[in-house]
């Protein structure tokens, strides 16, 4: 039987253009591997999920590949790409964030690489380091030997001390946009031979919160499910039409019903939270086609075409008063003691406008 890995695994990038959503990002470093004018100190931050990690070996590889090729990528088969692993230490901070820790790197840091021409130390969830652990690092980063790379990664960005910041080439990896979520899943999933229906790429895409990787786990499981109501259980797949519907009656003004249909959608959903997520970005569509009909709102056309109809029935005031109810809602939801009448008083006062 073949191994299984999953598809996070099976389609981590190994390669510049793998990357998704972060050309900006990719095409300094190449150049810069290009022209040789190679960044001692880099700190990746950004969400979860989005490439930094992978950036950081594939940098890694980069800059001690022998035949770095006309397209700014690594040609993998050089010993240097073959062998890379030996030149890589990657230390995950979060268990290893004393001062000791990074005294010994510090400590290895003389040693010139046993191949190739940069020995490199990825040091993910960098923020987790101790203050003393920082101090430590803050003269070797400040100027390492010429041979020596430092990456830094982190999620929270904030928490790293100025000194180290201002040491460091900052990269700021954005969250990944619906449209190439979607796009790749359905390379991916040609590839898997996968039958899966769009809007399920799309509900995927709405769940993952930009993260590839989350959207990655997410299609793995839809892939296990081998029927329709297996995959609206799987990731609690709400109908879009539902929220349609909730939109249409909530602009025709119609509390019962409006109720009516968000029962629906809470019955459905255990993370009332998401719901209310998924309401405000359909409104939040809505306003955006008010303003230009022909704006791309990186939906399918079949929900455009319903916005398009539902807008003629209010007007911008109305749409701008419900975005703004909602984000109440949604900033209000944790300290309501009753969740469901929470949500539905918020509707009962966007009906009421
Ligand atoms: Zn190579």
């Amino acid at each position: 039987m073949e191994n299984y890995s999953s598809l996070a695994v099976k389609y981590r990038p190994s390669n510049f253009k793998d990357i998704i959503g972060q050309k900006d990002i990719t095409n300094f470093l190449q150049k810069a591997i290009q022209i040789n004018k190679i960044p001692h100190t880099i700190l990746f931050y950004g969400n979860k999920g989005i490439g930094k990690t992978s950036c950081a070996r594939i940098f890694s590889k980069s800059v001690n590949c022998i035949n770095f090729t006309k397209s700014l990528e690594s040609c993998n088969i050089c010993i240097n790409c073959k062998s890379n692993n030996i030149n890589i230490k990657e230390i995950d901070a979060a268990s290893n964030n004393s001062v000791e820790n990074i005294r010994n790197i510090i400590a290895q840091l003389n040693y010139k690489p046993y191949i190739g021409n940069y020995n490199i130390y990825i040091i993910d969830e960098a923020h987790m380091l101790s203050q003393s652990a920082f101090n430590a690092l803050l003269k070797t980063i400040e100027e390492p030997p010429n041979h020596v790379i430092f990456i830094l990664i982190t999620t929270e960005k904030y928490k790293i001390i100025p000194t180290v910041l201002s040491r460091c080439q900052i990269f700021e990896f954005k969250t990944i946009s619906e449209k190439d979520i979607i796009d790749n899943l359905k390379i991916i999933a040609l590839k898997e031979n996968f039958k899966i229906k769009d809007e399920f790429f799309l509900e995927i895409a709405n769940r993952c919160d930009g993260s590839f990787r989350d959207s990655l786990f997410l299609l793995d499981k839809l892939s296990l499910s081998s029927n329709s109501s297996d995959l609206n259980n799987q990731i609690q797949i709400t109908n879009k039409h539902k929220y349609i519907f909730l939109i249409k009656n909530i602009c025709n003004k119609d509390i019962t019903k409006s109720l009516h249909t968000l029962n629906e959608l809470l019955y459905k959903n255990t993370e009332y939270r998401y719901v209310i997520y998924m309401l405000t970005t359909h409104i939040r569509n809505m306003l955006i086609l008010f303003n230009n009909k022909n704006e791309d709102i990186c939906d399918f056309e079949e929900i455009k075409f319903h916005y398009l109809k539902l807008i003629k029935l209010i007007n911008i005031n109305f749409i701008i008063n419900a975005i703004k109810i909602m984000h109440e809602c949604d900033i209000n939801y944790y300290r309501s003691y009753n969740k469901k009448l929470h949500i539905e008083i918020s509707i009962i006062k966007i009906c009421a406008f």
